[in-house]
Order: structure tokens, then sequence, then C-alpha cells
């Protein structure tokens, strides 16, 4: 499962898994945010209004959800569920709330967090996103100064200085046995 700041370009070193990797399988959420341009309904995001993501929520149809910049997204648990039962990996890219709901429900989870290469990167990446006021710049800075902080409650870090050799990184975890499979208990056979 894949977490990290805002602006750190999640979404972007997945649509790179997604190019290189087609064999991944990805997670597709919910969402009650509008479709952005270029978004495929069922293959970016499950598109639901409001009345239908509480039905989701209602009937436990989620893995986790959160509240993220006014609207709600969350893991459909049942495909999730089909997937890791044949014994074949999941790849989520979820922002923090949800990373820690995931932590605490699903225990064997690797969550990894994908960093900036710089706190100055991050700055200039959040600054370029758009014209916005320099109170909401600021405001978002001090929410990715937190989220960076939770950089040590997750297993492993991927730095994002290259976005192809981020996403190959991530695959390479995706693929490798999980640590906690051949751990023995320390008893003799
Ligand atoms: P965006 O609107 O830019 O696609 O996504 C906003 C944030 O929501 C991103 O940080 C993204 O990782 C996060 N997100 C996407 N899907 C989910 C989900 O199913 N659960 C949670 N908790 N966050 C999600």
């Amino acid at each position: 499962m894949l977490s990290g700041p805002s602006g750190v370009g999640k979404g972007t070193v997945v649509a790179e898994v997604r190019r290189r990797h087609p064999d991944v399988w990805v997670s597709v959420s919910a969402t009650t945010r509008r479709p952005r341009p270029g978004e495929v309904p069922g293959v970016h995001y499950h598109f639901v209004t409001d009345e239908e993501f509480d039905r989701l929520i209602a009937t436990d149809g989620l893995l986790e959800w959160a509240e993220y910049a006014g609207n709600r997204y969350g893991t459909p648990v049942a495909p999730l569920q089909a997937r890791l039962e044949s014994g074949a990996p999941a790849l989520l890219e979820i922002e923090l709330q949800g990373a820690r709901q995931v932590r605490d429900r699903a225990p064997d989870a690797q969550l990894v967090f994908l960093a900036p290469p710089s706190w100055a990167e991050l700055v200039s990446r959040l600054a370029g996103r758009g014209s916005e006021p320099e109170a909401v710049q600021q405001a978002r800075l001090a929410i990715a100064q937190a989220e960076l902080d939770a950089a040590g409650e997750f297993d492993v870090v991927v730095v994002n200085d290259d976005v192809a050799r981020a996403a190959d990184e991530l695959v390479g975890l995706l693929t490798a046995p999980s640590p906690g499979l051949h751990q023995g208990s320390g008893a003799h056979e």
C-alpha cells in the first residue's frame, strides 16, 4: 500500500506502475469527487454519489475510507479480498488517514511511504500546482509537514527522485516475498 504527503506524486508513480507493469493489480477506489478530464470511470476511480458512498459504508463495503479536501475516498473491500485470496499482490494508493486504518485492520499489509527527494522539492511541487492564494499554499505546506512526520509509521520509504525508478522499486517490493512470511517462530523443527 502506497501513501505519502500530498504533492509527492503518488498518483504519477501509480500511473507509471500501470504503464510499465500492466500485470500489477491496482485497487480502484470509490470517490465522491467529480471526474477530472481524462479520468475513466471504473479505471481510475468508481465515481459515486454521496448516497452511494453512504451505502458502501453502511454495508461494510469499504476496507477504509477518509475525507480529503472536501470529498470522500474509500477502498472497496470485495475485489481486494478476491485478489488477495488468489495469492496475488495488490497495490492501494491512499492518503494517510486511510493508511492508518489499513495498518490497524490488515496488519500484514506492507505500508510504503513515498517521500519527496527534499522538502524544497515538495514546496515547489505544491506551489507549482496552481494559482492558489498564499494562505491556501501555507495551509497545504503545514499539512505536508505533518504528513512527512508520519514516515516513521511505515515499513518502507521509497524516494520519488525519478518516477520510473520509484515505480520499479515499488513493483519490486510488491513482488518480493513478504518479510513476515519466512520468519520462523524460533522453534526447532
Ligand atoms: P485525488 O483527488 O487527487 O485523486 O486524490 C486525493 C487523495 O486521495 C490522494 O492523496 C489519494 O492518494 C487519496 N485516495 C485515493 N483513493 C483513496 C482511497 O481509496 N482511500 C483513501 N483513504 N485515500 C484515497
